[in-house]
């Protein structure tokens, strides 16, 4: 087995472990890249906790990214066909369905690891009206470091390729805005990405975010949160002994 397979594997498991509750039965996705030209993503039906190496499918960029930039997009059955002829292996399982946002975020957002789950803390907020607090304030320094000054915030979007257009509109937005790409996306009633330079930087930010979801709830039912301040935020982001820490912290251990 190939090292990134390994690491993968390694890190989809560790995200799919049932006592960290962020995910069920098939839910959630993982991907990385493996060259300018393709990279692996969790395949359909399998569950993160009990996969097999072989449930990561090695599949083409430039398929997926074209079927993206189509002027009429393509049917269900029409996407599911592309991602499947996109495959490097035509005998490896077929992708997940969620295989077009995971190519946008590696060709786009300078990161090699992505993680994708629905944790619980953090679901709830997003199927309140409370979601775009959330993802717009910060309430504790390590959750400013770690998950960045902000979150990407996508509107409901039907999963597929309506979902990757509107991540798309949502982090071309935030880089426009903050100048680097989101650390986090946020997802309307449906779930959380994490997008990290290490597997182990993906399950930092992960459960950082899932630390900061179960605050933001606990200190609502208190009647706040009481949120750092905006100059707070950008001032603990940018001090250097943080970003420091949070650089050796995402290169420290395999997850
Ligand atoms: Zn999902």
């Amino acid at each position: 087995m190939n090292d990134l397979r390994e690491t993968l594997w390694q890190l989809t498991r560790t995200l799919g472990d049932p006592a960290r509750d962020l995910v069920i039965i098939g839910e959630g996705n993982t991907s990385a890249r493996v060259d300018a030209e393709t990279f692996l993503v969790k395949a359909s039906g399998q569950q993160m906790h009990t996969m097999e190496p072989s449930g990561l499918v090695q599949v083409r960029f430039d398929p997926i990214l074209a079927m993206l930039e189509a002027d009429s997009p393509p049917s269900l059955d029409e996407q599911k066909a592309i991602a499947r002829a996109a495959k490097v292996d035509p005998a490896a399982p077929d992708p997940s369905i969620e295989v077009s946002f995971h190519a946008l975020l590696l060709a786009e957002c300078g990161v090699p690891f992505i993680g994708h789950t629905h944790p619980t803390p953090i679901v709830s907020i997003l199927c309140s009206p409370r979601a775009r607090d959330f993802a717009a304030r910060r309430t504790f320094p390590d959750e400013a470091v770690l998950c960045g000054p902000r979150s990407a915030y996508v509107p409901y979007a039907d999963p597929g390729l309506p979902l990757a257009h509107a991540i798309r509109q949502a982090v071309r937005a935030f880089r426009d805005e903050e100048g680097v790409w989101p650390r986090v996306i946020l997802i309307e009633n449906h779930g959380f990405i994490a997008l990290g330079s290490s597997p182990q930087e993906v399950l930092n930010i992960t459960m950082m975010a899932v630390k900061g979801a179960r605050i933001f709830l606990s200190a609502a039912a208190l009647g706040g949160p009481v949120f750092l301040s905006d100059a707070e935020v950008r001032h603990i982001v940018g001090r250097p002994d943080e970003i420091y820490r949070r650089d050796q912290f995402a290169q420290s251990n395999r997850p």
